[in-house]
């Protein structure tokens, strides 16, 4: 039996957020203690999003272990971002961080404490105090379990606030009536296959990122880039898509992250002469510069034929003199990690590690209150019904590249305001606008399509090809004539995406329909990247293109950004496959801006 209008469910609610990670569920909590009628979809339970993973910490000026303030925070997030990122955007996160810190303290968060019962904080990569004079201590952590602390701490809270939970189901699409306003979302309830529309005054994206775009990553498999593949349907344009984080630290051969909080409780990088590399790259930062630099660093030494192994492809993280007490009491999941998927104790010895795709930078396009906007040209333009925070979100704080432990905050800062905006959104508002006639149309044709498949390409393989090319073409280095031969492989790989083939078409519980459905968020978020980054002449935070590296360029000093041409946001549409840019915004909310210099560590 196919997919038919009539067989569709409907249910109204004020709100509908797509995602129940750390961004979705803090969004929810501001929402539903307003009395707001609030359904949280999530593809998993609530507890298994990936900010579960989250290890090192969450960033927050509260000046516990040292002297620090938030304009330290915001000099930092600036010049992490390589000048990319909006300092209005990033005064507000950096302003409210300890505020939304010591509420999450206040609902329950089991931080790690020092002896004075304050909240422990440790360094983190490219965190400094006096405008980048020496590291801080800046991350709030619980252990290296502080995604896990802050999600159930939020889970639990919603539950108190009574927020309506639909667990294991997946969002299609988006619902734009004639204005171009979004009204709902459609949504296959995966136990049943069954299709539903959900009605909701408002509608916001928490769907986390897209690492599973790459062969190699740190993120959950469930990691796929749906609320961009449904914006990006919607005609909605992707920001900045091809800034991607490669961290520094994922363990060799099975991508799974050992936290930078490794190298903030003094852990080091080392190479096949047992050399502590850093040094030479970062005489100032050491271990502890910025992801896109440590990478580079380590591909650095590798090509130059000083990686460890048989294969020489590795560095080494080396964590043993910190002594077991410590490794055990702050660093608990590295240690088990290091036994079950590299057979190492990292109490005794190092652990082979390698750059791993980790984080977008880029995402859908907000401002400060989570609405989603457009661009046409001179103004922001925003899309009534819709909004976006979390890691599927560029607002931008991260620019073109992000400071570990900012993307926790930004989760809670940006969950909290747009929690709030919608919140008084619902004062004025108190109808529902009318679904179209048309409202499931294009998930009808993308389910139907599934159901009279046959003989085309199966959506794993598809999935393979997209990761293959992604990881090859789209590197921690990067060349012209490399991207552009990636270019045309997605656009072919494209051309196949709309024949899938579904072998079983059984409705319960078919997770290769759900991996299928996947595969059409897969291809709109690896085009976006891969068509942004070829047509960026520059280098830029981790988008590295050795064809403009500049010829003075030193690894310490980098000076292949093109300022006068590509100061500005990309902003890739779908329909058409082609590009704008908008300007970087430069003018903080209330503090002096900070001009763009040269980036040193
Ligand atoms: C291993 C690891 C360690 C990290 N450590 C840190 C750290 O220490 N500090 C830091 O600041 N950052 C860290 N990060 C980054 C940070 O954890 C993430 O950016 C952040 O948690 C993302 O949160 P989110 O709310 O945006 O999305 P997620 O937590 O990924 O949640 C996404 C939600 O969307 C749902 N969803 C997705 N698609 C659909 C759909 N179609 N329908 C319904 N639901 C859907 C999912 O089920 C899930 O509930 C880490 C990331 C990784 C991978």
């Amino acid at each position: 039996m196919s997919y038919s209008q009539a067989h569709i469910t409907r249910r109204k609610f004020d709100v509908v957020i797509v995602g129940a990670g750390g961004s979705g569920m803090r969004a929810a909590l501001e929402l539903a203690r307003a009395g707001l009628n609030v359904a949280a979809l999530s593809k998993v339970f609530p507890t298994r999003s990936h900010t579960v993973a989250a290890q090192g910490g969450v960033g927050a000026a509260l000046g516990n272990m040292g002297e620090d303030n938030w304009h330290y925070h915001f000099y930092d997030t600036v010049k992490g971002s390589d000048w990319l990122g909006d300092q209005d955007a990033i005064e507000f996160m950096c302003r409210q961080a300890p505020q939304v810190v010591y509420e999450l303290e206040h609902f329950g968060m089991p931080f790690d404490r020092n002896p004075d019962g304050s909240i422990y904080q440790r360094p983190f990569g490219g965190h400094t105090a006096n405008y980048g004079e020496k590291p801080v201590q800046r991350a709030c952590a619980a252990a290296d379990r502080t995604g896990h602390a802050m999600l159930h701490t939020l889970y639990q809270q919603n539950l108190k606030a009574r927020t309506n939970f639909f667990v294991e189901w997946m969002a299609l699409d988006l619902i734009r009536d004639a204005d171009g306003d979004v009204v709902g979302v459609t949504a296959l309830e995966m136990e049943s296959g069954e299709l539903h529309i959900l009605q909701a005054k408002t509608v916001l994206l928490a769907t986390g990122g897209a690492g599973r775009i790459f062969a190699a990553s740190t993120n959950a498999f469930i990691n796929t880039g749906d609320g961009l593949g449904m914006a990006a349907r919607a005609g909605v344009p992707l920001q900045d898509m091809e800034f991607w984080q490669f961290h520094p630290t994922g363990v060799a051969g099975a991508g799974v992250l050992l936290t930078e909080g490794c190298r903030g409780e003094g852990a080091i990088l080392v190479n096949s002469k047992g050399e502590r590399f850093m040094e030479r790259y970062a005489p100032t930062y050491k271990d502890l510069a910025p992801r896109d630099f440590v990478s580079r660093a380590m591909d650095q030494e590798i090509k130059e034929g000083r990686g460890c192994g048989p294969n020489k492809d590795y560095v080494l993280l080396k964590l043993d003199h910190l002594g077991a007490e410590t490794i055990h009491k702050r660093l608990p999941s590295v240690y088990e990690i290091g036994v079950n998927f590299a057979n190492v104790d990292i109490t005794r010895e190092p652990i082979p590690v390698v750059p791993t795709i980790h984080y977008q930078m880029g995402g859908v396009p907000t401002n400060i209150h989570g609405q989603v906007v457009t661009h046409d040209g001179t103004a922001n333009q925003v899309v009534n019904g819709l909004y976006a925070v979390g890691e599927c979100s560029c607002v931008s704080v991260h620019g073109a590249n992000r400071l570990g432990t900012n993307s926790l905050l930004d989760l809670l800062v940006f969950g909290k305001a747009a929690g709030r905006h919608i919140v008084e959104f619902n004062q004025r508002q108190r109808e529902h606008k009318p679904l179209p006639a048309n409202a499931a149309e294009r998930t009808l044709e993308r389910l139907n399509q599934l159901d009279q498949s046959s003989g085309g390409i199966y959506s794993q393989t598809l999935a393979g090809d997209i990761r293959a090319a992604m990881q090859q073409h789209a590197g921690v280095f990067r060349t012209q004539a490399g991207m552009d031969e990636g270019v045309r492989k997605i656009a072919a790989l494209r051309a196949q995406a709309g024949a899938v083939t579904l072998q079983d078409k059984s409705r319960v519980f078919n997770t290769a329909r759900v991996e299928a459905l996947e595969v059409d968020n897969l291809i709109e978020v690896a085009q976006a990247t891969m068509v942004s980054a070829a047509a960026r002449k520059e280098c830029r935070g981790a988008h590295t293109v050795h064809d403009y590296e500049h010829p003075d360029d030193h690894p310490t000093a980098p000076l292949g950004r093109n300022d006068a041409q590509w100061l500005k946001h990309s902003l890739w549409h779908s329909a058409g496959n082609r590009l704008s840019y908008k300007p970087v915004n430069l003018k903080p909310l209330t503090v002096d801006s900070i001009p763009p210099k040269v980036r040193t560590f």
